[in-house]
This record gives C-alpha cells, structure tokens and sequence, in this order.
C-alpha cells in the first residue's frame, strides 16, 4: 500500500498533474501546484460538482465570495475561540501530532486486528461461517472493537470538554497498550489555533489584522439575506461556492490529502427549523449517490456518523474514502442548526431572518451543509485510478483509468507516420473537435509507444490517422481501458466521444 502511494506521487509529478509549490526552493510543505493536466482534472471535478448541485437544481444557486472576510466574521463563527487542534510533541522522536489523529490510528489499528481475525475465520469455517455471530461472539473481536469504541467515546468526551490532561493520559495507555509503537515521553497538550493571520493596510498602527478564510461556508452565512432577497429564494434553498481555503495544519502528510491551502465546494441549505433532520438524510443520500456516480467502486465509501458533535452541529456525518492508506473523510455533512446565522446577527447587530408567506412567519433558518474537499477528491479519484496491469503477451502497461467524463484530455490524435499528408488530416480532426473537448496532438515515437503515454495521462480515446484514412476518411478508435480498436468514420467521432465523455 506505500508503494501503491508512492506510486501515485510519483506519477503525478512525472505526468504533469502535481508538483510541490516553489520545488526550485525545496518547496513548502503541505503546499502543492496543480499542472497542465492536473488543473484540467481539477477543473472537471470541480464542473462536475457544480452542475450537479447547481443547474441540476432549480432552488440551489452559486456564490462566489471573497477569501478576505471582516474579521468579526470569525468571532461570530467561533474560529477565533475554537478552530483549534490538540498538538502534542514526542521528546524522543522529536516529533509533533495532532492528538485526535493519533488517538484515532491506534483505534483504526485495533479495527485492523479485529478484521484480521475475522478474515482468518472465514477462510477457516468457509461456508458455514456466520460473520455477524463472530463478531458478537469471539471474545478477542469483541475486545479489539469495544476497545476500539471505548477510545474514541473517550476521546470525544475529553476534547469536548476541553480536558487535554485525559487526552494525554489516553495516548500514555495506548502507547502502553500497543508497545510496538515505541516511545511514552509526551509533552503536555496544547490547542493551537489553525487560522492563518495578514493584515490589511500600510500603516502600522492602523493596520487591521485579518485572517485568510478557513473555510468557505461563512462567506455563504453573511451573504444568506442578500442572495435570498436579490434571487427571490424561498425556503427551502440553497447556496453552493467553490474556492480556496486555508488551515496551519498541525501534520500535514500525505499528500494532497491534508494541505495548508487547499479548495473546498460547499452547499449551505436553508430550511425551516425542526425539518433539518429529513434533509439531513436527503442530502447524506444525495451526496453519497453523487460519489457513487463516478464509478469508483460502492466499496471504497461508507458513513462515519459523529458521536462528538461540533459547537455548531445537532447531526454530522462523514462520507469516508478508501485512499490508499485507508479509510479518511472525504466530505462532511453537517446539520449546523441556526447557529451561524444567529450568531451573524448578535456580531452584527442586523437581522438575517426569512418571512415564510407559507407559515406566516419569521424566522432565522437551520442549515445543512455538504461540504467536500476538491484536492481530496482529486486524490480519490486520482488513486483509486491508477492501475498497473499485465497484458496477456506478458507486458505490463500503466494505466489511469480516470472516469472518462473527468479525464483532463478526451482524445488524442495520432498520425500514424510523420509524412504522406496524415498529419495535416490528423490536424484537422483535431481542429473539428476541439470546440467540443480538449484534445491533443502527438506525432512523437512509434504509435505504440504513444498509446502507452496517453494511458498513462487518463485520455479515454486514441484516435489513429493512417493511410487508409486518406481514402475512406475512416480512423481507428483505440479504447483505454479495453484496448479495442474499432474503424470508425471521421463524421462519427463527435458523437462516439461524446457518449462516453458527457455528465
Ligand atoms: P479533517 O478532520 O480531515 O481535518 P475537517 O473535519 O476539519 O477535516 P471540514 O472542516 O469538515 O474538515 O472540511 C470539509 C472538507 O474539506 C473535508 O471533508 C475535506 O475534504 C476538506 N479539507 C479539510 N481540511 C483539508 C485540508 N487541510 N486539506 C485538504 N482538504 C481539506
């Protein structure tokens, strides 16, 4: 599985998709750039969210809000007083962990024990075997998951009670517990606020310190009443926003997994208060099936319903992704009850109510979020696509087996040979297609050679000038993933494209 990781860093940077930010200057950690064809991909993601969510539904519309806020904006929300993570530092190893993240490997690893036996059992008992009567009766399963669930109570109890003396004393037992892990020489726990501070203005004395936007649901909160008023909005509704957000990570590792900077697509959705729970559930259904759209496999996903709530929440779940080093968050859907927009109106000293004609009355709306991050999608995606394989000749071939609709480039245009006039048509082609999707050229090396590299860049179709074209006007149509090659007319190709490649 670190391999198959490594493997997917490695052939991001080698295939133009991501590459650490300032790399001339060792980089900066946790930060990474988006290159030709990364951004491509980024940007289909991206699309393919936005029209899902937004001209998919007639009562949801977009916002593009400012990543600088007011800073009040912060105390309202209560980023200032509570965006903080438990830090703790080992004395041994030199090394700094969020303490939440680590309490939860440990749990995750107990988990990890308990499937091991339950997959020995299986192979053990074969047909006979009964998993749910396993789990419930097999004293070590039983041990492994109850102490599992006994962590993270703890866990979620002592952080939210702000108790960061128990939360040391939690790791110290599990250090104890798994001695493999190695050293017990903690530092105490400390919160440390996650927001990154600039100021606005020359001056300094009259220089106002500002925070760069730690998420990007706020800029939807303080908008809530001008996009309702401007766009006549009637409850329930909703306002969806894409864009860059920043967060001072503790440990930021693997990857893009977890960045300093990174983008977010978030929908807030506006209902009347005590019908948030029924779109709740909607909207947990409606993402889920949004994820499975994309043919990655219903395996990989599964819910993780908080115990431990946020200030601001009455439900959350996350949407959990299978990435190569396990089970992480991928999206969060949250019930933030009226909390946000109440606490606008106390900091701001102006109303944000809605007038429901309807009932006939006032009142400040409860909110259900989904909330996903797009670098943490493009990993999904990106991982979980990236496929080596051995061909039946023996050979193997690297293959990104990108869901076609999401591929940065659609097809590839090769003329078999450099002479003979097949460029020129191959040129053309490309020139007849490329209003309708990105397309590319590649004269370069032997044909086959060229399929091999666009398998690795993700491009669905190769399309193959040879000097039968120049009589029939026909091509050949190599699929990705099957490697099939069929004769088709140079007038087909739009719409063979398209049946694959549109939403
Ligand atoms: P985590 O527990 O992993 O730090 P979170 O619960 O703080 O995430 P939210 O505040 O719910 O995350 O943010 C919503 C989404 O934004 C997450 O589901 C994730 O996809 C994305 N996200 C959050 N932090 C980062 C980050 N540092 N880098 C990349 N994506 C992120």
């Amino acid at each position: 599985q670190e391999d198959l990781f490594k493997n997917v860093v490695s052939h991001a940077k080698e295939y133009g998709f991501i590459f650490p930010s300032s790399e001339i200057y060792d980089g900066l950690s946790a930060v990474y750039d988006y290159a030709q064809n990364g951004v491509e991909l980024k940007k289909n993601i991206r699309e393919y969210w936005w029209k899902s969510m937004v001209q998919m539904n007639e009562n949801i519309v977009g916002l593009d809000a400012a990543i600088l806020m007011h800073p009040t904006t912060w105390k309202a929300s209560g980023h200032v007083d509570a965006f903080n993570d438990p830090l703790i530092d080992n004395k041994d190893s030199k090394r700094r962990y969020r303490a939440d993240v680590l309490i939860e490997d440990y749990a995750e690893k107990l988990n990890i024990k308990a499937k091991k036996e339950i997959e020995k059992a299986k192979v053990r008992f074969g047909e006979a075997f009964n998993e749910q009567e396993f789990i419930t009766t097999n004293p070590r399963v039983v041990e492994y998951l109850a102490k599992e669930r006994e962590i993270l109570e703890r866990m979620g109890r002592s952080l939210g009670n702000g108790d960061l003396e128990d939360v040391k004393a939690l790791i110290e037992e599990l250090e104890i517990a798994c001695p493999e892990s190695g050293s017990r020489n903690w530092t105490e726990v400390r919160q440390f606020n996650l927001m990154f501070g600039t100021k606005l203005g020359a001056s300094a004395d009259t220089a106002m310190d500002l925070y760069l936007r730690p998420e990007t649901a706020q800029g939807i909160f303080v908008n809530f009443l001008n996009v309702q008023k401007s766009g006549r909005m009637k409850v329930p509704f909703g306002i969806a926003q894409t864009g860059k957000a920043f967060r001072n990570e503790i440990v930021a590792r693997q990857f893009i997994f977890r960045m300093r900077e990174f983008e977010q697509m978030e929908m807030q959705f506006f209902v009347r208060p005590g019908e948030e729970m029924q779109w709740y559930e909607h909207w947990k259904a409606t993402r889920l099936k949004w994820h499975l759209s994309l043919g990655l496999g219903a395996e990989r996903y599964r819910f993780h319903d908080h115990e431990k709530l946020a200030h601001y929440a009455n439900a959350a779940a996350d949407i959990e992704f299978e990435f190569p080093f396990g089970f992480k968050e991928l999206e969060g859907i949250h019930s933030r009850t009226d909390f946000d927009l109440k606490a606008h109106e106390e900091y701001s000293g102006r109303k944000l109510q809605y007038f429901d004609a309807e009932l006939n009355q006032n009142y400040v709306p409860y909110v259900v979020e989904t909330s996903v991050g797009l670098d943490r999608m493009f990993l999904a995606v990106f991982a979980t696509s990236l496929k080596e394989e051995t061909l039946e000749d023996g050979s193997t071939r690297t293959v990104l087996k990108l869901p076609a609709v999401l591929a940065p480039t659609k097809a590839a245009i090769l003329p078999l040979v450099k002479k003979d006039g097949l460029p020129e048509i191959a040129k053309q082609i490309i020139e007849d297609l490329r209003w309708d999707f990105n397309v590319s050229y590649d004269e370069k090396d032997a044909v086959g050679r060229r399929y091999r590299r666009q398998d690795a860049l993700g491009t669905p179709f190769c399309i193959t000038v040879d000097h039968q074209t120049a009589e029939d006007q026909t091509v050949t149509i190599r699929h990705r993933d099957t490697m099939k090659q069929d004769r088709v007319a140079i007038a087909d190709l739009k719409a063979i494209i398209e049946n694959e490649v549109s939403m």
